[in-house]
């Protein structure tokens, strides 16, 4: 069992939603470990969780990762004032991420602490993501808190 991981903040929160969100958590055509990590989070709740603003442990493997650095694009379609490259893009909602729950690069807690911390800081989460349509944000916040609400519940 794995004792510790890196992880973007918002890497952390999309795992805590998709599962609000009831998603089946399998491997990906861009080959990043977004499944591998969400089980060793949900199979060990006390796993360490090193805050990581680069590329961290999802990313490794990733066809994207490029030396490090994220190739990839996002679609700017419905979120015009957002930049147009992801790792761009992530580092803006990391950061926020990071201010809303007091977190820094390399900062270590569990993701137990890391979820209950959501549930005590997270709030209203429509400044974080306020280049996207509020509708979608309203979504994601309703499965962002489900998620919480079923990952402390339950046992590991
Ligand atoms: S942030 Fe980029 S490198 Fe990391 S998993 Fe996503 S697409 Fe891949």
């Amino acid at each position: 069992m794995k004792e510790m991981i890196s992880i973007k903040p918002h890497h952390f929160v999309d795992i805590i939603t998709l599962l609000g969100a009831g998603k089946i958590f399998a491997p990906h055509p861009y080959k990043h470990d977004l499944h591998r990590v969400a089980y060793d989070i949900f199979v060990n709740h006390d796993i360490l969780v090193r805050i990581e603003l680069g590329a961290d442990d999802i990313c490794q493997p990733c066809i994207h990762n490029i030396n490090g650095l994220c190739d990839d694009t996002i679609d700017t379609s419905y979120r015009p004032e957002a930049p147009s490259l992801k790792r761009e893009w992530n580092l803006l909602i990391d950061n926020r991420w990071c201010e809303r729950l007091k977190l820094k690069q390399n900062d270590i807690l569990s993701a137990r602490d890391f979820c209950q911390w959501l549930q005590n800081l997270a709030g209203d989460i429509s400044s974080i993501y306020q280049e996207i349509p509020a509708d979608r944000t309203k979504k994601r916040e309703y499965h962002l808190k489900e998620g919480i609400r079923m990952f402390l519940s339950s046992e590991d």
